[in-house]
């Protein structure tokens, strides 16, 4: 068990790569901590965690409500008696729309999930870390981040933000024991790209479902992530990652 001593703090767990990430690790050994909006989803997985004799505490959070999270932390060592790391996975894509007419509010709301919710869970758990001197933090990132799509600014702009964020965290614990990866998971079959296929605008809405990789697949290379033997990835990389994939035992592409 690969991740047996980790408590790891998984932010939109109640479904897709999320979800799958805490099963995989939870099955890796890792105690996990899972939170999304949706209570029922998040208590109904770590459940069924549970019931397959791992550990995991499923707790309502809005990653844009920051005393949420803090909460978060607090109820993690209250269960678990430490952290030791932090999945920022919580992200949506919506408002798919060119623009000039993307609606604002929409739009700014985007911004507030994926770019300052990840702030705001890294704003609670890296003062932890930093403590302890030991932590590991992976913002889910996305090719997004890095070239533009038609209709995606909100998206691309968040998932540009979280990047730097990303390399802000690696140059101001760069003398710490923290770990800080933007993990790229590929076209992963999730609602999210149900949303990106039904609004046919750009070319990743014309992927057929059959083309985009199983959440699973992102799942056991964030595991690998999350052991030491990762350390020396550290960085942006994405699930095209030809050693990773070897490592992980993932198919070549
Ligand atoms: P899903 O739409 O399937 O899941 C999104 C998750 O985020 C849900 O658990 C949702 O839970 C949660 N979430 C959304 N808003 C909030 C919020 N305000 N507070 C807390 N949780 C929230 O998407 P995916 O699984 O596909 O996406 C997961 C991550 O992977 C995202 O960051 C996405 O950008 C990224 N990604 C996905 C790709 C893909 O092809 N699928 C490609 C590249 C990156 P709830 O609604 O219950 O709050």
């Amino acid at each position: 068990m690969s991740l047996s001593g980790q408590v790891i703090v998984i932010t939109g767990a109640s479904r897709g790569i999320g979800e799958a990430c805490a099963l995989e690790l939870a099955a890796q050994g890792a105690a996990v901590v899972l939170t999304a909006r949706n209570e029922a989803a998040v208590k109904e997985l770590a459940k069924n965690i549970e019931a397959k004799g791992g550990k995991a505490l499923g707790i309502a959070a809005d990653v844009t409500d920051y005393q949420a999270l803090e909460s978060v932390l607090e109820q993690t060592l209250k269960g678990f008696g430490k952290v030791t790391g932090l999945i920022n996975n919580a992200g949506i894509i919506e408002p798919i729309a060119f623009l000039d007419k993307a609606d604002p509010s929409a739009w700014a709301q985007t911004i507030q999930i994926n770019l300052i919710g990840a702030y705001n869970a890294i704003r609670v758990f890296l003062p932890q870390f930093m403590a302890q001197d030991q932590g590991l933090i992976i913002n889910i990132s996305s090719g997004a981040a890095f070239n533009p799509l038609e209709g995606w600014s909100a998206y691309c702009a968040s998932k540009a933000g979280l990047a730097m964020l990303t390399r802000s965290v690696m140059l101001e614990t760069q003398d710490k024991k923290i770990r800080a990866f933007g993990f790229g998971p590929g076209v992963v079959d999730t609602d999210m790209q149900g949303l990106i296929r039904a609004s046919g605008i750009n070319r990743v809405s014309q992927i057929p479902r059959e083309h985009l990789g199983p959440a699973s697949d992102v799942a056991r290379a964030v595991a690998y992530l999350c052991t030491e033997d990762a350390a020396d990835l550290v960085g942006e990389l994405d699930i095209r990652h030809a050693d990773l994939r070897q490592r992980v035992g993932l198919q070549a592409l």
